[in-house]
């Protein structure tokens, strides 16, 4: 489920084990959080001539840190764009709390920037141009916005190709494009989904390796799908992985390798070892979806 480009805003949470009650699964025990579900559903549909209705997520509860960069795995159509749209901004939970730096979200925000699979530059717009489109709108004065959008062209290697069209750029290049305009607004989290799924295996690792480059000057929060397990444990300080649908985390792992990284850190024995326990559990999932009916239906 991709939509396009954008941006938005955050609030408090509750403090993991200070009400007395066990810290959730997936919860962090650190009290600088940035992101906070608590018992999260996602209902789609119940309108129009079937009156169908998808559970997506079904209570989910996680607390995200300030700064720290989350993957999420899961099998297709277990909830993870609904879970980055609904930080987004983009969609509304059925029940429950979604809190950004303690407040509910209720709608996208320039706090939040998204990076989708497919490219969304705008053809006819220089790179600059394209970069810099969503500040000029927001009326950002141009000495404000362009010596940003220059360092954020340095920071992603395409100093030079200020003037060159999006036809003119490889599809890695592109990528980096969109990224610089995510970091435009100086977004404090970061959403991926999938931004790398459609590029060569060189490339994603160099793109890894960028956006972990990226995260150190900027330390974004960043919420970041993938179904790749390698680039999930490459870029994450935690990987969630996603039960079938509806959704909830299953497991949460930490990945306690410093960053930034390199692509030495994908044959050491702790990124194998995470790597088959998160096979494992993302097989299982998948395993489990192919045993149930074709559509759970929402109570
Ligand atoms: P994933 O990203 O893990 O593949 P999604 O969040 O896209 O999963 O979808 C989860 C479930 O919710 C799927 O069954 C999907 O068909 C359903 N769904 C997602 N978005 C919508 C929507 N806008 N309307 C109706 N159903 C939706």
């Amino acid at each position: 489920m991709n939509a396009q480009v954008n941006t938005f805003t955050p609030l408090p949470c509750t403090e993991p084990g200070k009400s007395g009650a066990p810290p959730r699964p997936g919860a962090s025990q650190d009290n600088q959080v940035k992101i906070s579900f608590q018992g999260v559903s996602k209902t789609y549909g119940g309108r129009g001539r079937s009156g169908n209705r998808t559970l997506a997520l079904d209570r989910m509860d996680v607390d995200i840190k300030a700064a720290e960069i989350v993957t999420v795995l899961g099998p297709t159509g277990c909830g993870k764009s609904s879970t980055l749209n609904l930080i987004a901004g983009f969609e509304q939970t059925s029940t429950g709390s979604l809190l950004i730096d303690g407040k509910p979200i209720d709608g996208p925000g320039p706090d939040r920037a998204v990076v989708f699979q497919q490219p969304s530059l705008f053809p006819w717009l220089t790179v600059m141009e394209n970069i810099t489109l969503g500040v000029k709108c927001r009326g950002v004065p141009k000495d404000t916005y362009e010596p940003r959008a220059q360092m954020l062209l340095r920071e992603v290697g395409l100093s030079g190709f200020e003037k060159h069209y999006p036809y003119q750029l490889s599809g890695g290049m592109q990528q980096r494009v969109q990224i610089a305009r995510a970091l435009i607004s100086e977004p404090k989290v970061l959403l991926l989904d999938e931004p790398f799924g459609a590029l060569d295996y060189q490339t994603r690792i160099l793109m890894q390796e960028l956006l972990l480059q990226l995260w150190q000057e900027h330390k974004p929060t960043i919420f970041f799908i993938t179904h790749d397990v390698s680039e999930a444990i490459f870029v994450a300080d935690r990987v969630l992985v996603m039960s079938h649908r509806p959704g909830r985390i299953k497991l949460a792992v930490n990945v306690n390798a410093d960053k930034p990284r390199n692509a030495d850190f994908l044959s050491t024995p702790e990124f194998i070892s995470l790597q088959r326990d998160l096979l494992h559990a993302v097989q299982e999932e998948v395993h489990a979806n192919k045993n149930r009916p074709p559509m759970a239906k929402a109570a």
